[in-house]
């Protein structure tokens, strides 16, 4: 892959309403972008799919939609005030600012910044990397930036309260375990989902829509008992991976990344990445963090809260404080990998090719879309559209050729596209016409819903 195809599938989206640059007409906001028509259905379609696998279909699981701005208690207990923050270094001759970290990764993928202090950051950068802006090799000390949005509670101005944007929606879970097992009367194994925004002052935004400052996660935290955990870490690796391949990614494009021991959290037994081969770097790139947290984020709730966190096993009587696993995603990063994995310039011969969305039909912003061949069969298709619009997305087109209107469809992803012609108001069938295989079949309007249904399942 390569940047160039990249820049390609940027563009494309771009031009096709599925993203739009950040508040455009003020000469838009670095690295902030609007989804439009298409990205908002995609993105509806992707949060679905997540939370039908790890919350509708899963017995384990239930949800929760806790809050943006939470208790700053809250982040000095999970570790954010005190460490959530990335080293920072400045070029003294061009004033251009890095995550030191990634400096030295892009430098040399082999090398692993992340387990560096700053001072082995800092003599590394000023000794081997020259600035890639211009050259040189001088450098300011490192500084730690705090990643956390702040922000002020309360309208008197002195008496405003600190409060924090949530970096993750994580926490809100954590705060919550004792309120969901009680409610929900769940026995331990159990875990909650959440889906939601989360802010990051990130440093090195970028990418498109990889890395950005406001962005949506997905997010589980798996509660079980200490000892099980690692089986259990690698129960949901193996679910979330599937979960790309029923997406129908393609496998070469996916793998994992253990890490090793010494590159862990203190409180971590073990995490690792689903990465993804994005085309604008020539290495994978995180996808999917798994985690497994150990009694860490629970512990210290208790400790800053004072609240028992403790969970009471009610056939052994038993009382511990669970492990935890968690599996977390950012919906716009998988939507990228989505777009990309989908992209195709397809060549049907030597004079034509087609720009071709692979999405999975479950994901793809419409699920079919609707022709009158000609403007006086528009009443009989308007008639279909209302049928259909109740079960799925539809698009309706009447402008241009068919054939130019299956290349629209094509282009962003549509996966069926229905006409109605002449002899539908005598045999009450249309042609719906396969988005991959470009193959016609002539099916029974009152087949329609079920035959949809069928193809657009996940
Ligand atoms: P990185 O090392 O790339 O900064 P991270 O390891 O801090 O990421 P996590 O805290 O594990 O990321 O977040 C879980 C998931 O949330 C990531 O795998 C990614 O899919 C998504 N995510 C994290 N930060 C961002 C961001 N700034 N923009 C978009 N998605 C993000």
């Amino acid at each position: 892959m390569s940047k160039e195809l990249f820049d390609k599938i940027v563009n494309h989206v771009k031009v096709q309403g599925f993203v739009y640059s950040g508040s455009e007409i003020y000469g838009g906001l670095a690295n902030s972008w609007d989804y439009g028509p298409l990205g908002v259905e995609m993105k509806n379609n992707i949060k679905k799919a997540w939370w039908k696998k790890f919350v509708s279909e899963s017995k384990y699981n239930v949800g929760l939609d806790s809050s943006i701005i939470l208790n700053p208690k809250v982040w000095e207990a999970s570790g954010h005030v005190a460490t959530f923050s990335d080293p920072l270094i400045d070029c003294k001759y061009c004033k251009s600012r890095y995550r030191a970290d990634k400096l030295i990764e892009e430098y040399n993928p082999e090398i692993k910044a992340s387990t560096m202090s700053n001072s082995e950051l800092e003599k590394f950068i000023s000794t081997n990397i020259p600035c890639p802006k211009c050259n040189h090799k001088e450098y300011t000390t490192i500084r730690n930036f705090q990643l956390m949005f702040k922000t002020s509670i309360g309208v008197v101005e002195d008496q405003k309260s600190l409060a924090y944007l949530r970096p993750e929606t994580a926490q809100g879970i954590f705060i919550n375990f004792k309120n969901v097992q009680r409610s929900s009367r769940k026995k331990i194994p159990f875990g909650i989902g959440q889906i939601g925004k989360a802010f990051r002052n990130e440093i090195t935004p970028g990418n498109f829509i990889f890395r950005t400052r406001e962005f949506e996660q997905m997010e589980l935290e798996f509660f079980c008992k200490p000892g099980t955990d690692l089986s259990w870490y690698d129960y949901w690796k193996n679910y979330c991976m599937q979960f790309l391949y029923d997406l129908h990614i393609q496998k070469d494009n996916l793998k994992f990344i253990e890490y090793e021991k010494t590159e862990l959290a203190h409180y971590a037994k073990a995490t690792c990445d689903i990465l993804y081969n994005f085309p604008f770097s020539d290495t994978f790139e995180e996808l999917w963090g798994i985690a497994a947290r150990t009694d860490y984020d629970l512990s210290r709730h208790q400790e800053y809260s004072g609240e028992n966190m403790q969970y009471l096993d009610p056939e052994t009587n038993e009382k511990y404080t669970p492990y935890v696993i968690e599996p977390s995603v950012g919906v716009d990063r998988l939507m990228l990998a989505l777009l990309c994995d989908a992209y195709d310039e397809e060549i049907i011969n030597e004079k034509d090719t087609r720009i071709v969305m692979h999405l999975h039909p479950f994901i793809a912003p419409y699920s079919v879309a609707i022709f009158p061949l000609s403007k006086a069969l528009s009443n009989k298709a308007n008639a279909i559209y209302d049928m259909l619009c109740k079960h799925f997305s539809c698009d309706y087109d009447e402008a241009g050729s068919i054939g130019k209107r299956y290349r629209r469809e094509d282009a962003i992803g549509t996966p069926y596209c229905i006409t109605v012609d002449f002899d539908t108001e005598n045999d009450e069938s249309v042609t719906i016409r396969d988005r991959d295989t470009m193959q016609q079949q002539r099916i029974k309007i009152t087949d329609l819903i079920s035959f949809l249904n069928d193809k657009i399942k996940l």
